[in-house]
């Protein structure tokens, strides 16, 4: 099964996802996992549990700030993960985190047609393998030199990779200019509360994927302090998912989530 996934995504991408799995046994995870933990799998789960909060907290900080967005908000979401993660981690963090995310994108597509579901060409987000290019582009624009192999061994191509540094200087223009305006310059109340439910589906990996999640949530309120609150539920919805409520202020990171990144 594992394999016919991997020939399917080698056929979709490029001939670049077993050379990306690879890739994913030398990433630098971001936390220490825990000792009973397998470190891969680990590093793939907080990668892809940081890259979902970010992805939801763009939608908190386009809603509290009223951020005007010309163009599908999902995208502008994708974009603020490359542009926050790059800014929050060291280079090899970063680019684990940007792979892992990317790949999930990847792996859904390749579910799909196997599933033979058809492209949901009329949904809010763009397609899983649009928004596994979008990464792998902005990552690599973030700095062309240094990330030439990232692109490569990721099926990046030409055609897309000579406009990447460009799209990259937009997106910092952009999302950058916004966290600079919110950044923290004295001490306050803090703008994140968490809101824990610690039942963790009895799987190890959900509890260190809420560390993880406790963690990033320190260090964002120790940054930036906007004036608006928001609250990041972690808890148990019976769905594979994670949403912003706009109503609420609320960013709801399922439990369940965090489990499906754990890969067999
Ligand atoms: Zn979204």
């Amino acid at each position: 099964m594992q394999k016919f996934i991997m020939l399917l995504l080698v056929g979709l991408i490029g001939a670049t996802a077993a050379e990306a799995k690879k890739q994913s046994k030398g990433g630098d995870p971001i936390v220490v996992s825990p000792a009973d933990l397998d470190s891969e799998i680990m590093s793939y789960v907080e990668a892809n549990v940081l890259a979902t909060m970010y992805h939801e907290l763009a939608h908190a900080l386009i809603d509290g700030l009223s951020l005007p967005i010309f163009s599908r908000e999902e995208d502008a979401a994708d974009t603020f993960v490359v542009v926050i993660t790059d800014q929050f981690f060291d280079a090899g963090q970063a680019e684990q985190l940007t792979w892992a995310s990317a790949d999930q994108y990847a792996r859904d597509a390749a579910e799909a047609e196997k599933k033979g579901r058809e492209l949901a060409v009329w949904d809010t987000h763009s397609l899983d393998l649009q928004r596994y290019y979008n990464l792998i582009c902005l990552y690599y624009g973030g700095d062309v030199d240094l990330r030439d192999d990232f692109a490569e061994e990721n099926g990046l191509p030409n055609d897309r990779a000579e406009s990447c540094e460009e799209e990259r200087e937009l997106a910092e223009a952009s999302w950058g200019a916004v966290l600079d305006d919110i950044k923290r310059t004295q001490a306050g109340p803090d703008w994140i509360i968490l809101d824990e439910n610690v039942d963790t589906l009895g799987n190890s990996y959900v509890l260190a994927a809420q560390s993880v999640i406790r963690a990033e949530v320190a260090r964002l309120n120790k940054r930036f302090a906007p004036d608006f609150e928001i609250t990041i539920a972690i808890e148990n919805c019976n769905e594979e998912n994670a949403f912003y409520s706009p109503g609420e202020g609320k960013i709801t990171m399922c439990n369940e989530l965090s489990r499906s990144y754990v890969l067999d």
